[in-house]
């Protein structure tokens, strides 16, 4: 979507970025390659927002899988100058556990394996999906293109426990990109173990051999020039009026403001906010997600990057592994994990039990004497959640911000689902809609 934007030229004021992730880093380099002066200000004491890694004794563990999925030539082309030689490409393996067995992702296109009984209600489900049904919620989405057993025995609990609210209460809008829809022939393939295509967006990847994704976002950041960085810092009183904010007892001036901080955090910033606006930005709405990074003493027992699981009684619904697709992710020998728990409160004493007799009855780990370390963590802002507030809310927001010189970019920024490569999009495009704007180029 495009608006009209205002960047005003006739001051010497810098482009302001709040936010220093992949959007944030992407929009300066751009930025500075223009050159555009830039300031970009970051409240951690790093740059590299939800893809960081954290380190210890040795293992790298980023904030849950970051696996990097690029289309665009000019973000290859980017990447692989920042880390010539760095990124292997991997061919995805990943599985579903449910009801004691794995089988092929997705799902939808791969019943083999699973008890003859659920083949059977899934394959009859599928044929009798409501083909004149238009969805409304994901939910819908679900019934309409899988039909029933597929929906019951996967697609439903998965997703509950993956966004933390049903599908009935999140719209059909968001998936088009990211949920596979099989063909038929594809379906009946994979439920009699005849191998249908691998589908989805993330059929293959790119991860650094060594150091986790903060590699990549270390090695663009290295390039940037033309402006400053500030970390540890957390712009307070945003003055569009004005176009000045309060930085550590500094007052700023802005000509711009790239805003990838998330957008109900840079609504709360801004002190000449309409009410019609705070309004709307109070209907907002993010999940967060828990999970527990698990250092492992010897590699594995699954050769598999990821697993999906569905089923309630395990108290994780993803669990991945750094070390099968890059084994220098840890130590030479060990193994890491991480383990995504479908408790948003969970305490790590309480969850952890369960969370290794799981592993163990997924075929992850030996047991616990397998685990070396675990840790809990938490992402506070993880899933934007597309409920029925969502496209009037944001309609009313971004269209506002954007018209007065405020580009809310990225995953949080612009307040939807994305991958590390839009980021990286989205930072080369803004930079772009600045130099135009300020050159008075439509
Ligand atoms: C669980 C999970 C798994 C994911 N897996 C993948 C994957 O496999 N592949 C993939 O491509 N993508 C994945 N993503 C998506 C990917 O992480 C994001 O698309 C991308 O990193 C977002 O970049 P960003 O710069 O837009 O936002 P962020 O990375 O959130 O950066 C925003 C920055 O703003 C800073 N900030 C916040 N508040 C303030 C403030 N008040 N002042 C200043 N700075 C502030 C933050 O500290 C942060 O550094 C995943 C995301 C999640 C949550």
């Amino acid at each position: 979507m495009r608006y009209k934007a205002r960047v005003d030229v006739s001051t010497d004021a810098p482009v302001a970025l709040v936010g220093g992730g992949l959007t944030g880093i992407s929009a300066a380099l751009h930025l500075g390659t223009r050159g555009i002066p830039w300031r970009l200000f970051e409240k951690r004491e790093r740059l590299g927002g939800h893809a960081r890694t954290d380190v210890r004794d040795g293992f790298h563990f980023d904030q849950t899988g970051h696996w990097l999925h690029l289309r665009d030539d000019g973000v290859k082309r980017l990447v692989n100058e920042a880390l010539p030689g760095q990124l292997q490409p991997v061919a995805r393996k990943s599985r579903i556990f449910s009801h004691g067995v794995l089988t092929r992702y997705p799902f939808q296109a791969n019943l083999h394996g699973l008890p003859p009984d659920v083949i059977k209600e899934c394959l009859l489900g599928y044929l009798a999906r409501p083909a004149d049904l238009a969805p409304v919620t994901f939910e819908d989405f679900c019934l309409r293109h899988f039909g029933e057993g597929i929906s019951r025995h996967f697609m439903i609990p998965y997703n509950a426990r993956l966004w933390g609210v049903h599908p009935r209460e999140i719209t059909a809008e968001w998936c088009q990109r990211f949920v596979p829809i099989p063909k038929l022939e594809d379906v009946v393939a994979g439920a009699v173990g005849a191998s249908p295509p691998e589908l989805g967006y993330n059929v293959s990847f790119l991860y650094p051999k060594t150091g986790g994704i903060e590699t990549l976002t270390r090695a663009l950041a290295t390039r940037l020039s033309g402006g400053q960085v500030a970390v540890g810092v957390d712009p307070e009183r945003i003055d569009l009026g004005q176009r000045t904010m309060q930085v550590g007892g500094e007052t700023v001036r802005f000509s711009a403001l790239v805003a990838s901080l998330p957008l109900p955090e840079l609504l709360r910033r801004i002190v000449d906010l309409p009410a019609e606006l705070e309004k709307a930005g109070s209907q907002l709405r993010c999940t967060a997600v828990r999970y527990l990074n698990v250092a492992l003493k010897t590699p594995p027992a699954m050769e598999h990057h990821w697993l999906y699981v569905p089923e309630e009684r395990y108290p994780f619904y993803r669990v991945g592994c750094y070390t099968n697709a890059a084994p220098g992710s840890a130590p030479a020998g060990r193994g890491s994990l991480y383990v995504e728990l479908a408790d948003r409160s969970a305490t790590e004493a309480a969850v952890l039990p369960d969370v290794i007799a799981g592993l163990a009855a997924a075929g992850v780990i030996t047991g616990p004497e397998h685990v070396l370390f675990s840790e809990l963590r938490e992402i506070e802002y993880a899933y934007v959640v597309f409920d029925h507030a969502y496209y009037g809310a944001t309609s009313t927001i971004l269209p506002w911000l954007e018209a007065r010189g405020i580009y809310p970019r990225g995953r949080y920024g612009s307040w939807t689902y994305n991958g590390m490569e839009d980021c990286i999009l989205a930072g080369r495009d803004v930079a772009e809609t600045i130099a135009r704007a300020g050159t008075g180029t439509p």
